[in-house]
């Protein structure tokens, strides 16, 4: 069975903080507040950096140089499609602070990284830089860090995911085997913000998981995604325009 690709989307827990600090950072994440269907609420805003702001990402552990270089090429990927400036730095000082040592690939959604105390990472990049897919756990990482959700939580994806298949799955998989309700908020709860609006559901994604022939109903799977799709790109350039 494949399990390609291993990333825990991790959000705040408290929702009234995670919102205060989304709000704070950018008031645009409360979304239209007059005139459309979307009111503000705790349940459907966004996770998004000011834009045209610079954010600090630092290197907790120091990586080697080569390893660092390669991480550092996979989040600028995004660059050219987003408003937003990235400054890398070493050390523990950071908008965004990465572990290379934790053993697992995760990231806070974008503005959740504010309620992390600064002392720990909001970044896990536990992937080895010969993995063949590093580049696309990387730069995946980095559009969770962006606010981008799990494309395949998309409200339209409509996965035929078999459910008991994929709990059993997770739950007994060697490397970081994860329980029903971490399964529930990583893969099958739709999201509501800005960007179920903005565009439709993109199998193509980057911020899509592979999905496994043997844990869906019927004949579907989904490869790999290796590029920022041209969702991706209009999505980004949406939320940080120019
Ligand atoms: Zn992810």
């Amino acid at each position: 069975m494949s399990d390609l690709f291993d990333c825990m989307l991790i959000q705040w827990p408290d929702e009234q903080s995670a919102f205060n600090a989304a709000i704070n950072e950018n008031p645009a994440n409360a979304g239209p507040s007059q005139g459309g269907r979307r009111k503000r609420s705790l349940v459907n805003y966004s996770k998004l950096w000011a834009n045209g702001r610079s954010l600090k990402i630092a290197f907790m552990d120091t990586p080697p140089a080569e390893h660092k270089q390669k991480i550092i090429d996979a989040a600028c990927r995004w660059l050219p499609y987003i408003n937003l400036k990235f400054e890398f730095v070493d050390g523990i000082q950071g908008d965004i602070r990465i572990s290379t040592n934790t053993g697992e690939n995760s990231s806070m959604l974008g503005t959740d990284a504010l309620l992390i105390h600064p002392d720990w990472p909001t970044m896990s990049l536990g992937v080895k830089p010969d993995h063949e897919d590093f580049e696309v756990i990387v730069t995946h990482e980095f559009g969770h860090a962006l606010g981008a959700m799990h494309e395949h939580q998309h409200p339209k994806a409509n996965i035929p995911w078999d459910k008991p298949k994929v709990y059993e799955f997770y739950r007994n998989r060697e490397m970081n085997p994860i329980n029903s309700e971490q399964v529930d908020w990583n893969l099958f709860t739709p999201f509501d913000t800005l960007e179920a609006i903005y565009t439709d559901y993109d199998r193509k994604s980057i911020m899509h998981h592979p999905v496994s022939n043997d844990l869906t109903l019927g004949n579907w799977e989904n490869k790999i995604n290796r590029e920022i799709s041209k969702k991706d790109k209009t999505l980004m350039r949406l939320l940080y325009p120019k």
